[in-house]
């Protein structure tokens, strides 16, 4: 078992930034959900990462700085899109990819030359970031594919028996990942949608492409079909259909954005929003999941939800923890 320590606790930051320098790992949250988090300049540490994940080394990772500034150190050209950005929407769920610099080891990036950079809004995330003084690598702390963490909890039942030190802040605000915006040449290109939404980065500049599955230097793993899945089969309801009725027998659970009149049948019925408030549903969204996962029922059925504002990082989630292999 991990030692979970409340991160609000100032020493508790500073045996965190300790560990981390000495190359250990340490979970800790973030505003989006919980990052397993390495010294990014530290490539066995890094490789850690990597294998208490099982991730492949070809998912490449996020470096979580305290500022602008510091990730001006790791990125060799910051164009001026990226900087307006990263100006609005930092410390905040936005991540930009940009040309890397040499001092970020190549085992973070997999191999690629761009570097995905971020300023978390959490304040435990940012005391732990200006503590520990290096870009620290992080995934999502959870085994690779499975459901993000948003609890210090979820934490320690899917990784406590590979890691240390969790730190505690509370449920995650956001909890969907962050937005990753790619600029590796004059294009804006949102790799994945996230926790701040297209529109509002549109509305600071302009016109921005989605995804770019198609183009190597642009690869984005947390864009393969099946990813952050619950091993319950879930099925998304076409927008604004009725939800189908178990068959006989069947043990089948429902996960709502608006209040729904169901008739019968149902195992468990979660409802994330009484009336489709994505920002109210998000934060609890990969916590229902988890929960419906534990329940041994035969299938979930999810409402679908429109696809703009958070509903596009919810929807996308919701079609690759839906993806059967
Ligand atoms: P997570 O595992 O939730 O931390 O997700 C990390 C996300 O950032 C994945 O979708 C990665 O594809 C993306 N990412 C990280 N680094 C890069 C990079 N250099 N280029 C493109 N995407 C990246
Ligand atoms: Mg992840």
């Amino acid at each position: 078992m991990a030692t979970i320590l409340d991160g609000s606790d100032p020493h508790v930051i500073a045996v965190a930034a300790t560990a981390l320098r000495a190359g250990e790992l340490v979970a800790f949250p973030t505003e989006t959900v919980y990052g397993l988090g390495a010294d990014a300049l530290n490539e066995q540490a890094v490789a850690q990462v990597f294998a208490v994940k099982n991730r492949p080394f070809f998912d490449p990772l996020i470096v979580h700085v305290p500022d602008a500034a510091t990730a001006a150190l790791y990125a060799v050209a910051i164009p001026p899109r990226a900087a307006a950005l990263m100006e609005h929407f930092w410390p905040g769920p936005l991540t930009v990819v940009l040309p890397k610099h040499p001092r970020i080891p190549d085992i973070v990036t997999a191999g690629l030359d761009s570097v995905a950079l971020r300023v978390p809004s959490h304040p435990v995330a940012l005391a732990l970031l200006q503590a520990v003084a290096r870009p620290i690598a992080a995934p999502s702390a959870n085994p690779f594919g499975y459901i993000s963490p948003t609890t210090a909890a979820h934490v320690q039942d899917l990784l406590g028996e590979a890691i240390p030190l969790i730190v505690d802040g509370g449920p995650c605000a956001v909890g969907v990942e962050s937005t990753v915006c790619a600029f590796l040449d004059d294009d804006a290109v949102i790799l994945r949608p996230g926790g701040v939404t297209s529109e509002a980065i549109e509305a600071v500049i302009g016109p921005v492409q989605f995804s770019a599955s198609d183009r190597a230097d642009l690869r984005s793993p947390g864009t393969l079909p099946r990813h952050y899945s619950p091993h319950v089969n879930l099925q998304l309801t076409a927008l604004g259909d009725p939800l189908p009725l178990p068959l006989s027998g069947e043990r089948v659970g429902v996960l709502l954005f608006t209040e729904q009149r169901l008739t019968q049948g149902y195992v468990e019925v979660v409802m994330l929003s009484r009336d489709g408030n994505l920002t109210e549903a998000a934060p609890r969204l990969f916590a229902a999941l988890r929960w419906l996962d534990c329940l041994g029922l035969d299938r979930v059925l999810v409402e679908s939800v429109p696809e703009h504002g958070l509903g596009r990082a919810i929807m996308d989630r919701l079609r690759r923890a839906a993806a059967r292999d």
